[in-house]
């Protein structure tokens, strides 16, 4: 597999970075996952836009501009072996001696972008749904940033291992916020409800595109505070990524959500994110 560090591109297996870097000493830095399809990114100008935004918000100056980003990635893209791709784009801090907690007033992003084949949720996940788990959200007061801290993260997404479940739904203050790697939807009397962007969770490329598809194809979304009581009562629940598209979580903690199945609006939307799917792959 091909890889891109810091401008070259090399054999992954041939890529390393110092110990001082500061993305491996404090998890200083963020990251993107840009699925493809048909060697199209899908919504690049999202991941890029959003990319920005982590940046900016923990002060690491922006390497390269969009158009810059933009050829990297297509470059990335057209020197794999298959089409459906998976990229996973970072950039930290860089490296710094001595090892100290305050921003360094010099120091050069390390850049690294690497390609994985693109496995989309097996049918038998989208037909029968996928278990999760609930707990109280472990994570800072920053999640809407994309950074590679990723500890209560995978914290979190630990409790679904040991249940064997897909994911982990999160909650703080008795409230949604999104499960360890995807937002979270509910639908309840036939209105889809999702929490609105804060502080509190990553905003999804894909939360987007659902959010767009349901305005133009329905039910109209309301976006506003969900509680843990509602989504534990809920008709249907889904989850959403760039990974994972959009799957039905049919059981919380064991108990069924609904009907224990995949309900009606889920398989609309699916189908709905499918078509969409190939509107933007087509050239
Ligand atoms: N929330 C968290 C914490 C995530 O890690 C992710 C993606 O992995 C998402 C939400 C979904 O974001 P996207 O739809 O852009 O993949």
């Amino acid at each position: 597999l091909i890889a891109y560090l810091n401008g070259r591109f090399a054999p992954l297996a041939e890529l390393t970075v110092p110990v001082l870097d500061r993305g491996f000493l404090f998890g200083d830095g963020v990251y993107e996952m840009i699925p493809v399809y048909g060697r199209r990114p899908f919504r690049l100008a999202e991941h890029l836009k959003r990319l920005a935004a982590s940046l900016a918000a923990v002060r690491i100056d922006n390497p390269h501009d969009e158009a810059t980003w933009s050829a990297l990635v297509l470059e990335l893209i057209a020197r794999q072996p298959f089409g459906d791709q998976s990229i996973y784009l970072q950039v930290t801090r860089g490296a710094a001696y001595p090892r100290n907690h305050a921003i360094p007033a010099r120091a050069t992003p390390t850049v690294l972008l690497f390609a994985d084949p693109l496995n989309p949720p097996a049918t038998v996940l989208v037909e029968q749904g996928v278990a999760a788990v609930g707990m109280e959200d472990p994570r800072w007061q920053r999640c809407d940033i994309k950074t590679i801290s990723l500890l209560g993260n995978v914290l979190a997404r630990a409790a679904s291992v040991d249940a064997a479940a897909a994911e982990t739904v999160m909650f703080r203050d008795g409230l949604l916020t999104e499960g360890s790697a995807s937002n979270i939807f509910t639908v309840k009397n036939g209105l889809l409800l999702t929490p609105a962007p804060s502080n509190r969770m990553l905003t999804g490329i894909t939360y987007d595109v659902v959010l767009e598809l349901a305005r133009r194809h329905g039910p109209p979304p309301v976006i506003r505070p969900v509680t843990e009581a509602e989504v534990r009562s809920a008709d249907e629940l889904w989850l959403t990524s760039s990974s994972k598209e959009i799957l039905a979580i049919v059981s919380l903690d064991g108990i069924p959500i609904g009907n224990g199945a995949p309900g009606p609006i889920y398989r609309r939307m699916y189908g709905h994110y499918q078509q969409f799917k190939a509107g933007e792959m087509r050239p």
